[in-house]
This record gives structure tokens, sequence and C-alpha cells, in this order.
């Protein structure tokens, strides 16, 4: 239903893209193979057509593959003249609002739509920007793609953190596939659709053309396969289907968020075997690389924008390239939406939390070790209970400063201050915040040290 997918969609893209985009999504109703939601502006709902409205459908479609269209109106929130000023547009016949965005989006699911999940037209080897974070992985997917009869590794393991590039690296891998070697039967699924499939066999005894279709395939690409760690009757079906194709000399490549061996839940003989092939791991992104994908960005979608923007954006989004994809999504559409350009301050305002999410390198502990420097206290004061002013009082600044340099909750920074209670924490940024009206010199200590930790 949609409060899973909703959640699904919270967990893929984070808290930020969701708030800014996602959380307005209404759903309205089910009618058959069309699911219809609303959003409260056109302009939100030109934004997710564009940019989720794909995985959306993907995700509706793993919950009830029946559904192939989902379908976004418009309804303001204003719920009175809502019904008055809906807009029907299907998604096939809205336009392309947002300037860059020109990706095609494919509105229903491909032509075979028992098996193949879709293939996002955008995540191409071309759209592929390559640093020294990713070479391995991508020398070793182009090289399976291109392979015409012979098997390269078997099986390619990709693995790395969230929005590193795995999924956009099977996908062009596919592409590649269908362009050079058009006789292939390919198939690519997430471990989780893979699951669904076979449970869904077992619901219907119809295991053996499951089986069928499965080891039947040229290439198999398994995205995300931690999904069915721990999932013991979807494991053993997945180590036969692994070992009936590698028996065939058939390719695998499979996704996954850590390496074969750090894959708890997952049996050991499925860890090796998923090691014996080539096991290529995506760090996390540099600098360079990070500014080398806006580039690329800016210039498909012939985006006009300052390069200090880009490199401000290269400098402080280091979480993953999803979210910084996402943080000049956010700025250009800001930017659109108020008919101005881009300016480094409006890009500060913009992303105000995503900015402050990636800031958490600084750990509670460092701040507290600045703070005790500072003040000329011991660490060990941060913990303790004396309530004495000249220790308590440097233990408040940390706090407050835990709050605002850090994406910790009030609980979790009263623990890591010696156990304390979030009204404890609470009680403490509320007096700093007065003192900082107050005390000129402890206000522009607190600057001071934010500037330090920074
Ligand atoms: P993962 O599957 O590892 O979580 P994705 O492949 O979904 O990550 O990538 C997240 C987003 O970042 C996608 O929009 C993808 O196109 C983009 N991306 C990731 N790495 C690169 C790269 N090296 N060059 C261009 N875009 C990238
Ligand atoms: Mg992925």
């Amino acid at each position: 239903n949609w409060k899973q997918i909703r959640g699904k969609l919270r967990s893929e893209y984070g808290d930020a893209t969701f708030n800014s985009w996602l959380k307005n999504i209404e759903f309205e109703k089910i009618d058959g193979a069309k699911v219809s939601m609303t959003l409260p502006t056109r302009f939100l709902r030109d934004w997710v057509l564009n940019n989720y409205a794909n995985r959306i459908r993907q995700f509706w479609n793993a919950e009830d593959e029946t559904i192939t269209t989902v379908d976004f109106q418009v309804k303001p929130l204003d719920k009175k003249n809502g019904g008055s000023h809906k807009t029907t547009l299907g998604l096939a016949e809205a336009t392309t609002a947002f300037k860059g965005q020109s990706a095609a989006i494919a509105t229903t699911a491909s032509h075979d739509p028992s098996l193949m999940a879709p293939l996002d037209p955008r995540f191409t080897f071309d759209n592929f920007v390559v640093g020294k974070s990713n070479e391995l992985a991508h020398a070793a997917a182009r090289r399976v793609a291109e392979a015409k009869d012979s098997v390269p590794f078997n099986p390619l393991y990709l693995y790395g953190g969230v929005g590193l590039g795995k999924t956009h690296l099977m996908h062009a891998i596919g592409h590649a596939l269908a362009a050079n070697s058009p006789e292939k039967k390919v198939l690519y699924l997430s471990a989780e659709k893979f699951m669904y499939r076979f449970i869904r066999a077992l619901r219907f005894k119809d295991t053996m053309n499951f089986k069928d279709q499965f080891r039947s395939v040229d290439v198999l690409m398994i995205d995300d396969v931690q999904f069915i760690a721990g999932k013991d009757s979807t494991q053993e079906e997945f180590f036969h289907t692994f070992n009936a194709l590698v028996d065939q000399n058939h390719q695998i490549i499979i996704s996954g968020d850590r390496s074969p061996t750090d894959l708890e839940g997952m049996e050991e003989r499925m860890r090796s075997r998923l090691g014996w092939g080539l096991v290529a791991d995506i760090h996390p992104t540099d600098y360079e690389l990070r500014l080398g994908i806006l580039q690329s960005k800016v210039e498909q979608g012939k985006i006009e924008i300052e390069p200090r923007i880009l490199e401000f954006l290269a400098h402080r989004i280091t979480s993953n390239v999803r979210e910084l994809e996402g943080a000049l999504n956010r700025v250009l559409a800001y930017s659109d939406l108020v008919g101005r350009a881009v300016t480094l301050e409006s890009t500060q305002e913009v992303l105000r939390d995503l900015l402050r999410a990636n800031d958490r390198r600084i750990t509670i502990e460092e701040i507290q070790k600045k703070v005790a420097e500072h003040f000329n206290i011991r660490m060990s004061d941060m913990h303790s209970a004396r309530r004495a002013r000249a220790v308590a009082r440097p233990r408040q600044v940390a706090m407050y400063l835990a709050k605002h340099l850090t994406s910790r909750s009030l609980p979790e920074i009263g623990r890591k201050f010696g156990g304390r209670d979030h009204t404890t924490v609470m009680h403490a940024l509320k007096k700093i915040d007065e003192l900082r009206q107050e005390d000129m010199v402890l206000s522009e200590d607190i600057d001071l040290l934010m500037r330090m930790l920074e």
C-alpha cells in the first residue's frame, strides 16, 4: 500500500529529498491497472513526474504487478475548491516542464511485464562519470557489457554505499548489451523482485516455470542482493539459480551494499560463491568526481549556473551522488520557481537541512574536546554530574554546538553527556540561546568555536 511505498521512497531518497518533493503526494485510488495520485501544485506534480514517477511506478508494480500506470493530478491543498481545479493529465500526456530535465520516462512497464524491471534511460555508460573511486567497477562493467562470446568474470559483484552508482552501472550494462548483443536474453531485477516472484511461484505452485525462466537467460543481473540476506528459502532458490547459470557459463552480475564476506544473514556457501568472480567496490566520491558529475549534469541539461555554485555543492554535499544530484535539482527548481538566478546565498538557504546533514563528520566527542580545551576544563567534566557554573556552562555550550553542528537528536546528545535526559539538553539549548542575546563575550566564543569545528 501507499504507506509502505512512502517508507521505501523515504529510505531510498533520504529525508531531505523526501520532504521537499515526495511528502505531499496523496493517494487517490486504484482503478484496474492504474493508480491515481495527487500533488498540491502543478510545479510539484511536474517535478515528481520527471524525477520520481518511474521509481514510484516500480514500487507500485512490485506491490501489485497488475499495476502498470501511475497517474499524477494536481489537487490544491485547499480542499474546498480542490475538485474544480483539478487538471487531469496522464503520465503520458504530461509535458516535461522543467528545463534541463529532458530524460524520457518509461510510462508503463516494458513489454515483458513478467520479469524484467524497466531500465532507466538516463543510466547509460555515456552518462556515467568515471573517477578514482569507481574506475574499477566501471571498467569491469564495460568489459562485461562488451564481451561477445566470453564471460570475463563470473559473477561480477559490484558493491558500495547507497547512491554511489551501482544501479546506474547495471542499467548501463543492460543498455549496452541490448545494443551490442540484441540476441542475448538479459534479465535485470532487484533481489526484492526476485523474492517476490519466487514467493508468488511457490504460492501458485508454479516453481517449474519460475526456474525455467531464470535459468534460460544469458545474462542475469540482481540488484541489492543484501535484501535476501536472512530470507532463507529465497536464498536457497537463488543459490540454485546461480549455480545453474554458472554451470552453463552464463554471465551473472550482482550488486550489494557490502562485500560478499560481510553479508550477514547470507549462507556461507552463497557468500563464497559471490566472491568467485570479480569483486569490485565503489568507494565514496572525492571532490573531483563530484564536481565532474555536476558539470556533466549541467552540460547535458544546458543549464546556466555559476561554476562557484557547483564547486560549493561539490565541497559540501559529500554523502553520495544521489544526494548531490538532488541538491542541484532543488537549487534549480527553486530558482525556476522564484524566477531568479541561482546565487550562493539562495543555495545555502534552500539546502540548509542537507548541508547540515552532510556535516555529520563532526562528532560530539570532537565538540566536547574543543569546548573543554577552550574553557580549560577537563574532558571528563562533560560527562560528570558537577553543577558548578565553571563546568556546567561549557557543558551547555557543547550541547548547543552538538545540536547545531551534528544531526543527533536531543536524547542522543543527552546520552553522550553522561547519560543526561533530553529535557536537560533542551534546557541547555534554551539557556544558551538566551545568553547569546545578552552576553556578547559568550556569543563570540560560540561563533569562534563553530568556525574552528567546521
Ligand atoms: P546505488 O544503486 O549505488 O544506490 P544509483 O546507481 O541509484 O546508486 O545512483 C544514484 C544516482 O546517482 C543516480 O541518479 C545515478 O545516475 C547517479 N550517479 C551515481 N554515480 C554516478 C556517476 N559516476 N556519474 C553520473 N551519475 C552518477
Ligand atoms: Mg541501487
